[in-house]
């Protein structure tokens, strides 16, 4: 690894499972101290992971759908480091119907998990960035579904889609502090939320695989690359973007 998150602190939401743990991991073997922030399942295993890099790292548990999460995830940075540079927003919730059986119910909460939480959590960290004179990123996890459509998941797409939206607006609105913010789209790849399905259904594998170029799911890591980058100075110029990291799936219609 060659250090390119050194001398920065980085809040990973979503950090203890699957894209947001390897994301969390990643950072702190380039050198990035880390806040892995999420429900309390798998947060402290995810930070003595980031600790064996040799980087300082702590747990913020927080329901990102609570008002004060982003507050309360702020402060546990504020607790290793005097700044925050990076903040990945990570925690997605799937739904499970169709748009003609989505209830109120149901996309309000996706919603609220998926979507309003970007803003929560970004909104201290943002009133930090405009006192810092550092630069700072914020890469936003979407997904092929706000881009593409897929059967029954009306409300997840629909703000996997917002969030693609909201990046560009943010993108905009905090240039002027010196803060790029960015998405990136994954597409099927191999988590604890999807590896049951992967493997004991042959029909989800065999769509999944069948949409993507690349002819396999990809791997948390994979994603934890392209957020990497966006993170880092590699990407100084880069903001408002949509990062696919889908094995070519949101560049194909059909597959032979
Ligand atoms: P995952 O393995 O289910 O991890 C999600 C993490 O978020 C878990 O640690 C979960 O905690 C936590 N979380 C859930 N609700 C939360 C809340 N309200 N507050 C705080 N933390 C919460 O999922 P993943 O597959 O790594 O997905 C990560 C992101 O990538 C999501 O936004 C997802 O939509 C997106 N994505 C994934 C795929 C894929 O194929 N895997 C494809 C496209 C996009 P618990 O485990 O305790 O619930």
């Amino acid at each position: 690894m060659t250090g390119r998150l050194s001398g920065k602190t980085a809040i990973v939401t979503g950090a203890g499972s699957g894209i947001g743990r390897a994301t969390a991991i990643r950072f702190a073997q380039e050198g990035a101290s880390v806040v892995a922030a999420g429900l309390p399942e798998g947060l402290d295993e995810t930070v003595e992971f980031c600790r064996e890099a040799g980087v300082r790292a702590v747990a913020a548990v927080a329901d990102v759908s609570q008002a004060t999460s982003g507050e309360a995830i702020l402060e546990a940075a504020l607790g290793i480091s005097s700044c925050a540079n990076v903040l990945v927003n990570n925690v997605g919730i799937a739904g499970t119907t169709a748009a003609y059986d989505t209830t109120d119910e149901e996309f309000d909460r996706v919603f609220d998990v998926n979507l309003k939480s970007v803003l929560r959590v970004s909104r201290p960290f943002l009133q930090l960035c405009r006192s810092q004179s550092a630069p700072a990123s914020i890469v936003n996890i979407s997904s092929v579904q706000g881009i593409l459509g897929f059967p029954n998941n009306a409300s997840y797409a629909a703000t996997k889609a917002g969030m693609i939206g909201l990046t560009r607006q943010m993108a905009n609105d905090c240039a002027r502090f010196n803060v790029r913010v960015n998405v990136v789209a994954p597409g099927i790849i191999d988590t604890p939320r999807t590896e049951e399905r992967l493997r004991d259904s042959p029909a989800f594998r065999k769509l999944s695989v069948q949409s993507t170029p690349l002819g396999r799911p990809g791997r948390a890591d994979e994603v934890a690359a392209a957020c990497l980058f966006l993170a880092s100075d590699d990407a100084s110029f880069i903001t408002g973007q949509i990062l696919a990291v889908d094995g070519g799936a949101s560049a194909t219609v059909f597959r032979s």
